[in-house]
């Protein structure tokens, strides 16, 4: 008989696939994307397999709508990867790829580039003699550009001029729209390195001669120093990779922050280089996925998501900044790109380098057991020298918006002497809370256990959790009494005190506040350049992957909230922070201080990172992490449950605690916590409590996890109650 079902994974929350029948006439393949009536909706959906069995009775299924592929999406070790990350982090198959892919192909779009359309200039626009359009200088533009033999894109004309000027023109006779296929580039055929290569240092040559033997699967860890030059390895191990005519594919944690690294791909060789970031349009990111897979783009530079891109011949992957905690997406496929991305390579089986000046514990581990190779880049590339370090012990000091005497006192020095200031501050908006100084009564979000964050350029209340927004209020709730005071410092407080404390300087706070409109970081990252601030204040964002040669004094103003946390993993991020900043102040003629303001000088990790550096710190962290059984000694899955009774949310998680508990492979090495309320115990409205499972190895905790699962999704209550799970949480609120 031959096969006439096929099995379809489908954008729905269930870990199953559904059989529908297959029309004469319009086969699928597998691994191609179908159209299907599901209940009163239509999907679309991958074919897995096509079979002539079905536990249903054939009378029952219904027919496939369309095909959508001749061929499958994907090649065969991405889809394997994709099948694995489904599996690995327990999310269904049908929403992993649906996730996976570009918006437009979820919803039916062909994969495959389309016509682009142009604008040219017609015989009667050319004969037109531009002295008699004097008196409209925007349609002698647009004339002027096709004159010359431009057929300009739809979209760029559009940025230069209205629709208006445009359509005046089309009215005229002008010019008018073409439509064409874009033709296919081999870039290969014309590879070339197009700028001068600085000459290696022996580091670097050994390091890229490493990575460079073997064109099979590997993974370097490579730790570099900041500004040691791992950029160029970067680009030195890509080069005969392009030059075979493979693609390279490099993942980076924030695009707006790279600009710079970007230029210096694109500026090293003549090879089509696309990006892959949030902020492309459903068509740029339809086009760059397409670029991968039809050979268009010989670099792809992305995001955490761009690791889904298909490639024709995917040569090498790098992931810079391999410590970023952006890698883990926190929703969803809850996946950690680094980790995936080894994955990948191991799949497509070419070599994958990690590089970081601070290394993820977890890939120190690796590097320490062998599973990876460990290069060092130790010194600086040109001749920069490391920054000057110390804390300020501010214990009984005055804080002026967080800000001790010393530090105002040093920050004065460096600003007199015309360079630049950073001052790192993790808490956006004036204060984190406002309290009623008569009665103590703290202004409180109704609808989640946390108090509102007052910003007072909005004059705004805003809960940081759940969005709620409400005017600042002048009356205590409890007790009436107008004496409503700030406490605690954020950015906007610290740039208001500065404006009073510095006002001969410009001040400039970037945080997601700041930037939220769409090209504003860019301007105020070239602003800063330009010296047009002196002082800067930021948020984490502020650390990730520039050079500002001008800052010469960098201090992190509150580094007891991270030395104090109860994540345990606050003191690894502070400690990459550290590291990060002080390896971006100053340069070699401007030698940088960077200066830590705490109430515990004498914290034992602090004194190993200040006196014995990031290595020293990651060894102890290390044996802390081994004799506490945190990972990466023992592995995790992180339960969370959310819904506006409290009782089933506990409920719940005691029920797949008990699960666990009757499992076959349950012993006294595997730890089951809570069910606990979550650290923000109740958010817009609803409460949230968490259940931790801890397994001494890997393999157990996926056994553990796929027996459970089907077990806690007959539960009644899981559909009442909203969960879910993250394997691996780098996140535990
Ligand atoms: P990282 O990525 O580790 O921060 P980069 O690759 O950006 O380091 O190198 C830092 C600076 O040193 C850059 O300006 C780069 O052009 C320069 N550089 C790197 N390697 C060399 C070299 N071998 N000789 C001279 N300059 C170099
Ligand atoms: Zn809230
Ligand atoms: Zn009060």
């Amino acid at each position: 008989m031959t096969p006439n079902i096929a099995r379809v994974a489908l954008p729905v929350p269930l870990d199953k696939t559904f059989d529908y029948l297959i029309k004469a006439g319009s086969f699928p393949v597998v691994g191609g994307r179908v159209k299907v009536p599901f209940g009163r909706q239509q999907l679309v959906g991958i074919v897995i397999e096509i079979t002539d069995k079905s536990d249903f009775p054939i009378a029952q299924l219904k027919p496939i709508y369309t095909v959508i592929d001749q061929a499958p999406l994907w090649t065969s070790p991405l889809f394997s990867l994709l099948s694995w990350a489904s599996h690995y982090y327990q999310y269904p198959l049908g929403d992993t790829l649906a996730n996976s892919m570009p918006g437009l192909l979820r919803k039916g779009r062909a994969a495959s580039t389309g016509t682009l359309k142009y604008w040219a200039i017609t015989e009667a626009g050319r004969d037109q003699p531009i002295t008699a359009l004097k008196r409209a200088p925007r349609q002698v533009q647009v004339l002027n550009i096709l004159r010359n033999g431009n057929r300009r894109h739809e979209a760029l004309l559009a940025e230069e001029v209205s629709s208006a000027t445009l359509k005046t023109l089309v009215d005229k006779g002008w010019i008018t729209e073409l439509q064409e296929k874009p033709r296919l580039v081999d870039w290969h055929k014309h590879f070339a390195i197009t700028e001068e290569k600085p000459r290696l240092n022996e580091e670097q040559a050994l390091t890229i001669a490493t990575i460079n033997a073997n064109p099979e699967f590997g993974c370097y860890l490579l730790e570099g120093v900041t500004g040691s030059g791992k950029t160029e390895v970067y680009l030195n191990a890509l080069e005969p990779i392009l030059a075979a005519g493979k693609q390279a594919l490099i993942l980076v944690p924030e695009i707006g922050l790279t600009p710079q690294t970007i230029n210096r791909f694109r500026r090293r060789f003549n090879v089509p280089l696309e990006t892959v970031h949030s902020g492309l349009n459903d068509t740029e990111r339809l086009s760059s996925w397409l670029a991968g897979r039809d050979n268009q783009a010989g670099i792809i530079i992305g995001t955490r998501s761009a690791l889904f891109t298909p490639f024709h011949n995917l040569g090498i992957i790098i992931v810079d900044e391999e410590h970023d905690a952006s890698y883990k997406q926190q929703d969803s496929l809850r996946y950690h790109a680094r980790d995936l991305a080894v994955m990948r390579a191991n799949k497509e089986n070419i070599p994958i380098v990690l590089g970081s000046a601070t290394p993820a514990l977890e890939s120190l581990h690796n590097a320490k057991t062998g599973k990876y190779h460990h290069l060092h880049l130790t010194r600086r590339a040109g001749n920069a020298q490391s920054a000057r370090h110390g804390v300020l012990d501010v214990k009984g000091l005055y804080l002026d918006a967080g800000l001790s005497a010393p530090l105002i006192a040093q920050m004065r020095k460096h600003l007199t002497a015309g360079n630049q200031v950073i001052l790192f501050l993790n808490r956006r908006g004036f204060s984190p809370a406002m309290i009623c100084h008569e009665c103590g009564w703290l202004a409180e979000c109704d609808r989640c256990d946390a108090y509102y964050t007052l910003h007072q350029q909005s004059g705004e209340l805003r809960c940081h959790h759940c969005g709620t927004q409400r005017p600042i209020m002048h009356q205590c709730n409890s007790c009436g009494s107008t004496q409503l005071n700030a406490v605690g410092v954020g950015t906007e407080q610290l740039e208001q005190q500065l404006a009073i404390l510095f006002p001969e300087y410009k001040t400039v706070r970037i945080d997601r506040d700041s930037t939220r409109r769409k090209g504003s970081l860019e301007d105020y990252l070239e602003a800063i350049k330009n010296n047009e601030y002196q002082i800067l204040i930021g948020t984490q964002m502020l650390a990730k992957g520039h050079h500002f040669p001008n800052v010469t004094l960098v201090s992190l103003i509150d580094v007891d909230s991270a030395l104090f946390s109860n994540d345990f993993r606050a003191s690894e991020r502070l400690a990459q922070l550290f590291i990060q900043v002080a390896g971006r102040a100053g340069r070699a003629s401007k030698p940088g201080e960077v200066l830590l303001q705490t109430h515990h000088p004498e914290h034992a990790l602090l004194q190993a990172l200040l006196h014995k550096g990031y290595d020293n710190f990651a060894d102890n962290a290390l044996i802390e992490r081994k004799e506490a059984l945190l990972p990466p000694y023992t592995h995790l899955a992180l339960f969370r449950s959310e819904a506006n009774n409290s009782d089933h949310v506990c409920q719940l998680l005691q029920q797949i605690r008990g699960i666990f508990e009757s499992s076959p492979l349950f012993n006294q090495d595997i730890f089951i916590m809570g069910p606990n309320p979550a650290p923000l115990a109740r958010r817009a409205g609803r409460y949230r409590w968490q259940l931790l499972l801890q397994a001494p190895d890997r393999k157990t905790l996926q056994r553990m996890l796929a027996i459970a699962k089907p077990a806690i999704q007959l539960l009644p209550l899981a559909k009442k109650v909203r969960w879910s799970i993250d394997v691996e949480p780098q996140d535990l609120t």
